[in-house]
This record gives C-alpha cells, structure tokens and sequence, in this order.
C-alpha cells in the first residue's frame, strides 16, 4: 500500500493468530511519519500534528471518519505543495487529538 500523505510505499507488519486472524497491524512511512496501527480492537492513524484514534465500537458514518478523510486530503495537498518539514517533525510541540467523541479535537502538549 501506498502512503496517503507522500505517495511513498508503506512498510506493514501485521500478527496474527489462527482463530482470531489479524489482531495486530502497522503501517509506517519512512518519509514523512505517515504511521497506521491497529491493535487489539483499537486504531490510530497519525500525520504531521493529527493524531487520530477510534475504537471497533465507532460506527462507519461517525463525523469523524470525514474529518480524518479531509484532513488526510488536505495533508497530503500540503505535501506536495513542498512543506514536507511539517511531516519530519511528529514530536513538535503539540499535537491534535481528534476522536468520534470530539472531533474539534483537543491540543496535546508534547513533552521533550
Ligand atoms: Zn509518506
């Protein structure tokens, strides 16, 4: 699979068990920090200052599936406009959470 923000090909990693199938999965590009997981029922998806996480539980026509569609859009536009520094940096400052619960999101401080 190819990265939705650069283009670039992702590395995957998955586990799995034989009754459950696929309990772990992780996609991750080396160029721009582009990182998908799911582990266990929970997913995250994070790129350039967004973290997104949702559950199993959240419903397939949940707002925030729509948000995390536009921004990924809108991310991967921002991409190829050149600002690729953006995407290098995932530990600046902050951080935007967004879930189905709230997908204004919520600025999360990052820690160095
Ligand atoms: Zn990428």
């Amino acid at each position: 699979m190819n990265c939705p923000i650069c283009g670039k090909e992702v590395n995957r990693i998955t586990y799995s068990s034989y009754d459950i199938g696929i309990e772990e999965e992780y996609e991750e590009c080396s160029n721009c920090n582009y990182y998908y997981e799911y582990a266990y029922g929970s997913y995250a998806i994070t790129f350039g200052k967004y973290y997104f996480g949702w559950t199993y539980r959240t419903s397939s026509n949940n707002k925030f599936f729509k948000k995390l569609n536009r921004q990924l859009k809108n991310s991967a536009h921002t991409y190829r406009q050149g600002h690729i520094r953006q995407f290098k940096h995932p530990e600046d400052f902050y951080t935007i959470h967004i879930y189905p619960e709230n997908i204004k999101g919520e600025i999360w401080k990052v820690d160095r």
